[in-house]
């Protein structure tokens, strides 16, 4: 059994060297916030995709881009055409205040642009960590890997991090991840948390990051490899 809570610096560039060679990365065709032209267009996207799934977040966002393309036009939307347009989404009242509160912001604090920055996004209704680091990774090309439910899950299981909240985890992940693995790293994570490593059952018996599993290692307390 181990009482490790991370893998070492050796370990991580090795599970991402395995994740490079097993995973597909960047895919062409992702949908919602990573897909959409112009900042604007990504931070609306982000809050239609709070808790909905990536088809559902493209047609909501579709719909509601068909009627406006401005801050301004946001904010000029009468409140049941916008919920009207983004219901596919879910959750749809609380997004449509942040939508609107999301317009006004832009519009009377940062002259009708999209801040750059992470404490910049995240200074904006709605705008939490993944939000804003998806904006700066797929948006303004920034060197950041972006965490989702899949992302936390996968990296505090298997030890790259050790953390209780997707933010946490970003902030380590940040920190720990080698240079060459933040372009695509969270597509390798994202990919491999919905192929291998699924929330209800794991797949560790297929799993060709088993060997250096820390949470494998504390479940199987006399292995340390997947025989
Ligand atoms: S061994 Fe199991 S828990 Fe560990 S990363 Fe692989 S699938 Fe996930």
């Amino acid at each position: 059994m181990t009482d490790r809570l991370r893998l070492n610096g050796h370990e991580v560039e090795e599970a991402f060297r395995r994740l490079a060679l097993h995973m597909p990365g960047r895919t062409p065709n992702a949908k919602g916030p990573k897909d959409q032209p112009g900042a604007f267009r990504s931070v609306v996207a982000c809050i239609l995709s709070a808790q909905s799934r990536d088809a559902n977040t493209a047609l909501a966002a579709a719909r509601l881009f068909a009627i406006i393309e401005t801050p301004d036009d946001l904010l000029a939307l009468p409140e049941a055409q916008l919920i009207g347009a983004i219901r596919p989404c879910g959750l749809y009242n609380m997004k449509a205040r942040n939508l609107r509160r999301l317009a006004a912001s832009l519009i009377e604090e940062h002259g009708r642009v999209v801040p750059r920055t992470r404490a910049g996004l995240m200074a904006l209704p709605g705008v939490g960590r993944k939000c804003a680091d998806i904006v700066l990774a797929f948006t303004f090309d920034e060197p950041v890997i972006a965490v989702d439910t899949h992302v936390n899950r996968v990296c505090n299981r298997l030890g790259l991090t050790c953390q209780t909240t997707a933010e946490r985890t970003a902030a380590e992940l940040e920190a720990r991840a080698p240079d060459w693995v933040r372009a695509d790293g969270h597509f390798w994570l994202i990919q491999f948390g919905k192929a291998v490593c699924l929330s209800q059952r794991p797949r560790c018996e297929a799993c060709f990051l088993s060997d250096l599993c820390l949470w494998l290692k504390r479940q199987r307390p006399s292995t340390s490899r997947m025989e």
